[in-house]
């Protein structure tokens, strides 16, 4: 069993992109090499299957308008997981506006990330490229969703490494995410998630255990990280291999 793990498509016309963003030709190059894809709300966690699962972690506009469109054309299904309180707003993930900021440093940048570092502020806002930057609308998944091959999960509320906030925090991004998509009918069965940045510093106890017990209503039965990396993998750490 494969995942993989996408963030983003764009036109071919962008050169010098962030890791998480691919053009168009080289996802049709990766799809290309696939044959055998699989669904991951289909993935029998007892008897893992063969073959390729499409993820896309975040919830980025240009998943609607570029990968949508090229995924069709192939007939692979595939999943996004959605950073809930992004979707449908103007806000900017902090990766994204610190490559901003990096791009055209102003003279003050060193003082401007050393106060955010601290928590005293928050990155200023830029004119972002809504291409590399944009989080789709609730419209836009809701149009997405009446594609069977389409599937939603949830990805926290505020982008937030589950492993490294305070367990209250935690329990209210993992809960939060993922009842919003059950407000918006999207929750699949069993109901996926993937933790942000997804690395072993993102994930503990904590957060499965968090996971568990919202399955013991709603079967979560498991979930997705973002790294082939682990000693222990469990069914709440099933690895993902990010593709750029
Ligand atoms: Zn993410």
């Amino acid at each position: 069993m494969r995942i993989l793990l996408f963030h983003g498509v764009v036109p071919d016309s962008y050169t010098d992109l962030p890791p998480k963003h691919m053009t168009e030709s080289r996802f049709r190059e990766v799809l290309d090499t696939l044959d055998d894809v699989f669904a991951c709300k289909d993935i029998d966690i007892d008897n893992l299957p063969t073959g390729t699962a499409i993820t896309f972690d975040d919830g980025y506009w240009n998943n609607y308008e570029i990968a949508w469109p090229i995924l069709k054309e192939y007939g692979f299904p595939w999943t996004i997981f959605l950073t809930t309180g992004f979707i449908g707003t103007d806000r900017v993930i902090w990766t994204d506006k610190l490559r901003a900021l990096l791009a055209d440093p102003p003279d003050d940048v060193y003082d401007i990330i050393s106060r955010w570092h601290k928590g005293y502020s928050e990155l200023p806002d830029f004119d972002y490229d809504p291409m590399l930057s944009k989080f789709m609308t609730w419209d836009q998944v809701e149009i997405m969703n009446n594609d069977p091959m389409v599937d939603f999960g949830a990805h926290t509320v505020n982008h937030v490494s589950c492993g490294q906030v305070p367990d209250g925090v935690c329990e209210t991004e993992i809960w939060g995410s993922l009842v919003k998509l059950h407000k918006e009918g999207l929750l699949t069965d069993p109901p996926l998630f993937a933790f942000p940045e997804g690395q072993p510093l993102d994930i503990n106890g904590h957060a499965e255990n968090t996971l568990e017990d919202f399955a013991r209503n709603q079967r979560i039965e498991f979930a997705f990280a973002a790294t082939k990396d682990w000693t222990s993998p469990n069914r709440y750490r099933l690895p993902r291999e990010m593709i750029c």
